[in-house]
């Protein structure tokens, strides 16, 4: 199977048919200062699908000039209206042309193509999210004690140039977060997306440009994270970054950004545990929890990859889970009947597949996947993989896997569930499935994560939005809090 297989609309073709893409800083597309090409490949069959131009330095230092540039110009005077009205614009854009983004995602990361095209709706709330948003921005006029006749207020301002550094596994869901803020606030992005993802995030900017984004309010340096994403994190004229991606990587920025102070917000990994109780309706709790892990791959991070069941159901729980997983479809992104593409790289493939190899040698019971899926070519591929009669010691259920592999674990009862739940270094997401409503209240309160779904996974909306806590990071994303990271507030004070 090869990509000629599928077909794909022409202008998303023409798009792909640059082979060499460039940067895209203040509204134009340049080369970078070095001509090395990194090379992008499609995870479904292995073909090279094209190259991105490799920003250094001195790209970034070229980028941030535009931003700034852009922040203290004429964007610094448009009125909420101008930007709510650009994205209102965004909307339509979206309604009209994100079959074409669609498709350039799915064969950059392989999301499957139904997936990608149904993913329209839920970018189009988040873009209506941060419409409402540009118009709520607000200070306050506060009460003082002091002598004499003064009045003191709360002005918010926007931080000004933000670096956006973003990963492959959800390119374009992180850009929204960033540039939709960017565009209710009025400040203004140099993103970095990861060298495995970054075709949507050039696509989509570059027709941001043309339904009137001005020049240098959103640039796009694409490179390696050590070279443009540290220069980005270490820039002088940059006042805030907002990263998504690994704590590994984010430790490393929170070290480069202490060169001017600068804001962080920090969305990083996950080990969500997934709880399910026995008086769970399981018709919708083993689809429910198989989805939560299986989706995009295993490649979220919040995936429920431990699926924490009371033992007495833990048997036919897990049964019904592996019988599940083998009725997902695994293979190539453009196949418009795929449920599981393939992992982003060979890289990830022999990763997660080590984390198999992990759970066999410690003992875990493999009952479903855990060989490489035959007969669809050069592609990365890796089947759901269910591992039950897992415990805590287990290398599987400790460390993030960023695959499709999960971890089932038996409980005895609720305060056994939840110490369990809270075993982990990470703090981002978790669920609990039970018809009893005290169970599940008691679990969704005392599991120390950022995010609960009760007899639900992976639901989100940016009204609502989802938070980090312990080393899955800090900085909300959605709701009132997502916009005030992007604002600082200055205290005024007036004497009559
Ligand atoms: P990653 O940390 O390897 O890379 C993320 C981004 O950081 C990429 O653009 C990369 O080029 C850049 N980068 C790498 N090294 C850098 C450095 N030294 N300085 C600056 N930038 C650098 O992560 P990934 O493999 O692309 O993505 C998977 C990880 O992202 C998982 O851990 C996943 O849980 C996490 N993630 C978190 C969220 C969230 O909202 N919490 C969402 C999606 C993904």
């Amino acid at each position: 199977m090869t990509d000629a297989t599928y077909t794909i609309s022409e202008n998303a073709r023409n798009f792909l048919d640059r082979r060499m893409h460039s940067l895209l800083i203040d509204g134009e597309r340049i080369p970078a200062v070095s001509d090395e090409g990194i090379e992008v490949r499609n995870p479904s069959t292995g073909e090279v699908l094209g190259y991105l131009a490799s920003g250094g330095a001195s790209d970034v230092d070229k980028a941030v000039k535009a931003a700034r540039a852009a922040f203290e110009g004429e964007w610094s005077g448009w009125t909420p209206y101008q930007r709510q009205a650009l994205l209102f614009r965004a909307y339509d854009l979206i309604g009209k042309r994100f079959d074409e983004i669609a498709e350039i995602e799915s064969l950059d990361m392989g999301v499957p193509i139904a997936k990608a095209r149904a993913a329209r709706p839920a970018a189009q709330r988040m873009v209506q999210f941060f419409a409402s948003m540009a118009l709520s921005i607000r200070g306050e006029t506060v009460q003082n004690g002091l002598p004499g006749d003064v009045m003191t207020m709360t002005l918010k301002a926007p931080v000004g140039v933000v670096g956006g550094i973003i990963p492959w596994n959800g390119s374009l869901t992180a850009l929204w977060w960033i540039v939709g803020a960017v565009m209710a606030t009025g400040c203004t992005t140099v993103l970095k997306p990861a060298t495995e993802a970054s075709l949507s995030v050039l696509r989509l900017v570059e027709m941001l440009h043309e339904i009137g984004l001005p020049k240098g309010v959103v640039n796009v340096v694409t490179g390696h994270g050590a070279t443009a994403g540290d220069a980005l994190a270490r820039h002088a004229g940059v006042d805030r970054i907002a990263f998504t991606g690994s704590t590994e990587t984010g430790r490393k920025i929170i070290d480069a950004s202490k060169t001017n102070i600068k804001r962080l917000q920090l969305e990083l990994g996950g080990k969500s545990p997934d709880i399910v109780f026995a008086d769970a309706d399981l018709d919708k709790a083993v689809p429910g929890a198989a989805m939560g892990i299986f989706n995009n791959t295993g490649q979220i991070c919040f995936a429920g990859s431990r699926i924490i069941v009371d033992r007495r159901i833990v048997e036919e729980f897990t049964a019904r889970l592996a019988a599940f997983s083998k009725t997902l479809r695994v293979g190539h992104s453009l196949d418009p009947e795929t449920q599981l593409g393939p992992v982003i790289s060979e890289r990830q493939r022999d990763i997660v597949m080590s984390y198999v190899e992990a759970g066999r040698s410690e003992g875990a019971q493999l009952v479903a996947g855990g060989t490489p899926v035959e007969g669809l070519g050069g592609g990365y591929y890796v089947p759901p993989t269910v591992f039950g009669n897992v415990d805590m010691g287990m290398t599987i259920a400790r460390e993030e896997i960023f695959g499709p592999v999960v971890s089932v674990i038996p409980f005895d009862d609720v305060e056994e569930a939840i110490r369990i739940g809270n075993q982990t270094e990470y703090g981002l997401a978790g669920a609990v499935w039970s018809e009893n409503i005290s169970t599940a209240l008691r679990v969704a309160e005392r599991i120390h994560s950022g995010a609960m779904w009760v007899n639900c996974y992976g639901l989100i909306d940016p009204m609502v939005g989802f938070n980090g806590a312990k080393m899955s990071g800090y900085g909300a994303k959605g709701g009132l809090a997502h916009l005030d990271t992007y604002l600082y507030t200055k205290s005024v004070y007036i004497q009559r």
